[in-house]
């Protein structure tokens, strides 16, 4: 299950102990439930204030959660609880969008706001679809994280004066950990990930506020959202190489003053009134299997859920919350028979759904058949848009194609989005004249200065497209490359990461091979593109043209090592 995780590295040590009270409270607002032992009176105020930023969110960023379920914050009962989730033993928090539910975990009560408003940036960055650079990430969630309320209306954008005093301490970073869109593998320490997440803070704060930037934020966002690397983002958006950008960013840093971001006001609605209500530790035990059963043995997750359901028995308020255990266990049948429990216990259907049809993006395709079969009939056009959305990030783009066919009813922003991932998905599926009148559409609909430039820009890409595909059709040089070794045509069924490592699992001829990349820079990359080489881990069907020299390797279980490889 490609769960996604990300860190928010708090750099203050030391720490101020919240009171802690004793037994276990849930305290909840409409979007968000609160999970802890922590005193009820310290986070009522907060979830108030949680509920106020996503309404600013909604209101400035155009990220309308719908159906969702509350977001789960649990702050275990002690940081060796937390621990035992984190996928990071310095990280302060991390947030995880499970395919059910999303869930922010916190390793204690401290600077809680800011974490948690962090975390939060995350998810609506999520939400809103596509994949970003670590950088983007960071900077974007520690920029948002400032966010608060003044006499006429939200601002953002205070400095963060760690950050600050950070930068002007130890200072820059080199500028390619920024092109790369992974967090740098060596940033594993504290200190280390502090500086890059504050040199992220600065490109972002500068992005969001430099005359010379802000007017096309978003569009450069969009850009990167579709996985353009930030280099050619930087030149597409701003004329600007990564070194120009780099440099501003240094001489933004020697400000006196930092401006301020004024945000629209979220539109009125009565506070939010906290609820506050003592929970069990059959409650909170559900919580913690969820959050840790993907890094348990099967067999055990399983008992231990057989236990926590017969304990629960059949009670209404927890169905829900099995119904994510069972799910995570990967326990399907049991899952879809919690949440149709739920549902008739009054969760509403959607806030299910949705986590269905999220799972479908998301699972094998073997799960997706079985989950297929139990999805809620209230499947929204919504729903199948985010679905095509995930299957176009994974590169499936004759099912993203399909998805977004029975996503009919759109309109706006979703639509204009839906309409330029068509265009593309069948520009690289080589449908010219589909990409084409798609591109058309979308220039047609255009009314921002803002979509006018993303469509143009849209019919270029299909256009470039075009223009490769009708070029003397010569063979790529590095088809040369591939008649040295064994060739396999076939279809990748799943990615087994093993650090600087990977397994390849090709289904060819109806038989699995197992091959190993054993270093990526010995592998060519065939096909037309000149991206780097880069895979998800996990399970995934991609068609693939797969050169290997025979080797068998007892460790890693596999019979050749991978020389070339070219996605189709
Ligand atoms: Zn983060």
């Amino acid at each position: 299950m490609p769960v996604r995780l990300a860190f928010v590295a708090l750099l203050a040590a030391g720490c101020c102990w919240a009171q802690l009270v004793r037994g276990w409270h849930k305290v909840s607002t409409p979007h968000f439930e609160l999970v802890s032992r922590y005193d009820p009176a310290l986070a009522a105020p907060l979830l108030v204030d949680l509920e106020w930023a996503r309404a600013v969110f909604e209101a400035n960023l155009g990220v309308r959660p719908r159906g969702d379920r509350r977001v789960l914050i649990y702050i275990p009962g002690s940081p060796y609880e937390f621990e035992q989730y984190s996928p990071s033993a310095w990280a302060n928090g991390f947030y995880a969008q499970l395919p059910y539910r999303e869930v922010i975990v916190l390793r204690r009560w401290f600077q809680t706001r800011h974490a948690l408003l962090h975390e939060y940036t995350h998810l609506m960055l999520r939400r809103r679809g596509g994949r970003y650079p670590a950088w983007f990430e960071e900077g974007l969630a520690e920029y948002f994280s400032t966010l608060r309320a003044e006499k006429d209306g939200p601002v953002v954008g205070d400095a963060i004066h760690n950050s600050l005093a950070l930068l002007r301490q130890t200072g820059w970073l080199p500028l390619s950990y920024f092109l790369d869109p992974e967090l740098p593998r060596e940033f594993d320490s504290q200190a280390h990930a502090g500086r890059f997440y504050a040199q992220s803070w600065l490109y972002v704060h500068m992005m969001r506020l430099s005359p010379s930037y802000k007017d096309h934020f978003s569009q450069f966002q969009n850009l990167l959202a579709e996985q353009v690397s930030t280099g050619q983002a930087l030149s597409r958006i701003y004329g600007k190489s990564p070194e120009d950008w780099d440099a501003d960013a240094r001489s933004w840093l020697q400000r006196s003053g930092f401006p301020l971001e004024r945000l629209n006001p979220p539109a009125a609605a009565a506070a939010a009134k906290p609820e506050v209500e003592q929970i069990g530790e059959l409650e909170v035990e559900i919580a913690r299997l969820t959050l840790t059963a993907h890094r348990m043995p099967a067999p055990q997750t399983r008992s231990e859920y057989d236990r926590l359901s017969r304990l629960a028995s059949g009670r209404c308020g927890l169905q829900a919350s099995l119904g994510d255990l069972a799910y995570a266990a990967r326990l399907w049948r049991q899952a879809a028979a919690h949440y149709s429990a739920a549902a008739d216990c009054g969760v509403p259907r959607q806030d299910l759904a949705e986590g269905l049809q999220t799972a479908l993006s998301r699972q094998p395709l073997a799960a997706a058949g079985e989950l297929e079969s139990f999805t809620p009939e209230t499947s929204s056009d919504f729903a199948n848009f985010m679905l095509g959305v995930g299957r176009f990030f994974e590169r499936d783009y004759a099912g993203a194609l399909d998805a977004f066919r029975r996503a009919g009813g759109l309109a706006g922003e979703d639509l204009f989005r839906m309409t330029r991932l068509e265009a593309l998905a069948h520009a690289w599926l080589g449908q010219f004249e589909l990409a084409l009148a798609a591109a058309e559409r979308l220039e047609r609909m255009a009314q921002s200065p803002e979509q006018k430039l993303t469509a143009q820009i849209t019919r270029e890409d299909v256009e470039r497209a075009r223009a490769r595909a009708s070029g003397p059709s010569r063979e790529p040089f590095s088809r040369n490359v591939l008649r040295q070794y064994q060739r396999l045509d076939g279809v990748v069924t799943r990615v087994d990461c093993l650090g600087s490592r990977a397994r390849f699992w090709v289904e060819a001829g109806g038989q699995t091979f197992k091959l190993l990349v054993a270093d990526p820079q010995e592998v060519t990359r065939g096909g037309e593109t000149s991206e780097p080489l880069e895979f998800a881990c996990g399970p995934q069907r991609k068609e693939v043209i797969v050169g290997y020299q025979e080797q068998t390797d007892a460790s890693t279980e596999t019979t050749g090592r991978i020389r070339y490889l070219e996605f189709r």
